[in-house]
């Protein structure tokens, strides 16, 4: 995050989180994740946990800090250094957290939101179906109550934390012949009886999160564990849009970050043409590029969580939060294929770990809704809050300010 922007305690917070980044979590952690012989670090939550780091945002009643966003961003940038696997991870606390701080009981707070925070207790979200994770309202698994619990059945795809969570939130549908945004309820489920994790994914970046599917095989869950209210699970995963996305922004920004630095740093020793290739603008400008990005990526991030944080509309937040994962993940891939142009050939080998790095980077437009669906929402808030403003409002329309702007006969809509 930007010095600027930032508070005393963010920049405590930030050396807090630095020196867990740098400290607790050894390379060959890393490196045995991305060979796939780790398939899920559950240490890394539990040294997380240990220093106080997960679930920042929540009440200190259930083990959180009470932080705002705007806080829980810089923590995030830093975990992101590590890569997406452990940055996702580190981020389920915060997104499976959300649902059952705003929609759980408290029964269902302090059985699964505080172990959460304190390490004991690992967490993974399930929403996205072989069948289609844009459409989520399209979802086809079933809930079918029966006296005190819930029958689930239907099948989960590329949850993180499949393989190696202790319970998963999952949506189903409640009311498969109501319309679709009153059909479908949120879950918190264990893993036990009627829950089949398979290991089955090849992923290009991205390992040892414990990514694969989910079958649910009448599967019974307590009806105490639904969150909220039956069929409105679309409330729900409204307002998860916000934790799924400043997560995946503010990670974007740290691995993007890690990866300049590497190539940066090459960029001041490697020779060519008797020069070190910082001097040749072609190098530096790219340099320049990956700062300014990264720079307005914090930015609009910032922004997004500020928006949360101060309570603006619901709809103003989602837009502004559905921009900075846009942003910051594309500015991402930018900076981290940026970073392998500066290397050269070596760029492209294990020796440096740009190439995890890229790999990694590349998910990131697809994962927490693609980015043309962050377009959808964007264009769908903007256009609707232009509708609204066009009504009260008393800014200048520049449209009568050209020369010619009162030829009506030329202003032809059809
Ligand atoms: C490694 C990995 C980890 C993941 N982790 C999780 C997880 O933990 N939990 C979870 O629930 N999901 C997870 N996902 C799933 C991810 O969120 C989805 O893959 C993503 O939302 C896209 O869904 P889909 O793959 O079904 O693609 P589809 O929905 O089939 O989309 C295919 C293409 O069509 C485009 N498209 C679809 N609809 C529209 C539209 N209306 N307008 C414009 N374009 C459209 C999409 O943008 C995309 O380009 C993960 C995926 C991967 C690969």
């Amino acid at each position: 995050m930007l010095d600027c922007l930032m508070t005393p305690e963010e920049k405590r917070l930030r050396e807090e989180v630095r020196a867990f980044v740098r400290d607790d979590v050894d390379k060959k952690l890393l490196r045995e994740m991305d060979a796939d012989l780790v398939r899920y670090p559950r240490e890394f939550l539990e040294k997380a946990a240990a220093r106080g780091l997960l679930g920042l945002r929540f009440p200190a009643a259930y083990g959180g800090r009470g932080l705002p966003w705007a806080s829980e961003i810089v923590a995030l940038e830093e975990v992101g250094v590590l890569g997406t696997a452990l940055a996702c991870l580190y981020a389920l606390v915060s997104i499976v957290g959300e649902a059952i701080d705003k929609f759980g009981s408290e029964k269902l707070k302090q059985k699964y939101l505080r172990p959460a925070i304190e390490g004991r207790l690992t967490t993974a979200e399930a929403l996205t179906e072989p069948r289609g994770g844009s459409d989520f309202f399209g979802a086809t698994t079933t809930a079918r109550r029966e006296g005190d619990y819930y029958v689930l059945n239907g099948q989960k795809r590329f949850v993180v934390g499949s393989e190696g969570a202790d319970c998963f939130l999952v949506y189903a549908r409640t009311n498969p012949d109501g319309p679709p945004h009153k059909s479908i309820s949120a879950f918190i489920v264990d893993r036990g009886p009627g829950v089949k994790a398979d290991y089955i994914y090849g992923l290009m970046g991205t390992r040892g999160g414990g990514t694969g599917r989910l079958v649910f095989q009448d599967c019974r869950v307590p009806a105490e564990n639904l969150l909220g209210e039956e069929n409105n699970g679309s409330a729900i995963f409204y307002q998860m849009m916000i934790p799924e996305r400043m997560t995946s922004a503010a990670g974007a920004i740290g691995g993007a970050r890690a990866a300049l630095e590497v190539a940066a740093r090459y960029s001041t020793r490697r020779k060519a043409f008797g020069l070190e290739i910082k001097n040749f603008q072609a190098v530096s400008f790219k340099v320049a590029d990956c700062v300014t990005k990264l720079d307005a990526a914090r930015g609009i991030t910032y922004i997004a969580a500020r928006s949360v944080d101060t309570g603006d509309p619901p709809a103003l937040s989602r837009r502004l939060v559905s921009e900075a994962k846009k942003a910051a993940t594309e500015y991402a891939w930018d900076v981290v294929n940026h970073a392998m142009q500066i290397m050269g050939g070596i760029g492209y080998t294990n020796v440096y770990p740009i190439e995890k790095m890229l790999r990694d980077t590349r998910l990131i437009m697809i994962w927490t809704g693609t980015n043309e669906i962050m377009d959808l929402i964007i264009q769908h808030e903007y256009f609707k809050e232009m509708a609204g403003e066009r009504q009260g409002s008393r800014s200048r329309d520049v449209e009568w300010d050209a020369a010619e702007a009162d030829r009506l006969d030329e202003k032809i809509y059809e």
